[in-house]
């Protein structure tokens, strides 16, 4: 069911154009209108869901699946030398469109992009704490 007030959902249905670069019947893939690199594309299941911790296991196999194709097709075509694959969830995670995305970023050796954080200082014990508090 889309979404009246999402962009992805107009782009899906046609209402808004994107550069498409691959689609099927689940997902699309389209070119982000503000590039950090040359061809850096983004991949969204065609129905609307709202981020990582809603999608449908479909949406997110379907996704990373064509991620995978268009990260083939941007080194082959476009030459790039590696790739980095980006989801935010939630505005504190830099979320900005609440349409489930992947960001398909065709990294090159001379590309200004840099890791935006630093590793925290942690020992043995913190680590151990935390895994055993995922573990649940
Ligand atoms: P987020 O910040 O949610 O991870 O990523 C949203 C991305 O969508 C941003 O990189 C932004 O440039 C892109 N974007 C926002 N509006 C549009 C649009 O109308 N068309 C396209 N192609 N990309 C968009
Ligand atoms: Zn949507």
């Amino acid at each position: 069911m889309a979404d009246d007030d999402c962009i992805f959902c107009k782009i899906v249905a046609g209402e808004l154009p994107s550069q498409k670069v691959d689609e099927n019947d689940r997902v699309l893939a389209f070119l982000d209108i503000n590039p950090w690199t040359r061809g850096h594309a983004l991949v969204i299941p065609k129905q609307h869901t709202k981020n990582l911790w809603e999608a449908p296991k479909e949406a997110l196999d379907a996704t990373i699946e064509m991620a995978q194709q268009v990260a083939i097709h941007q080194r082959d075509r476009l030459g790039c030398d590696g790739v980095n694959l980006l989801n935010s969830t939630e505005p504190v995670a830099w979320q900005t469109e609440f349409h489930y995305h992947v960001h398909v970023i065709p990294r090159y050796e001379d590309d200004p992009l840099r890791l935006p954080g630093k590793p925290l200082d942690v020992d043995q014990d913190e680590l151990a704490k935390v895994a055993e508090e995922l573990r649940g």
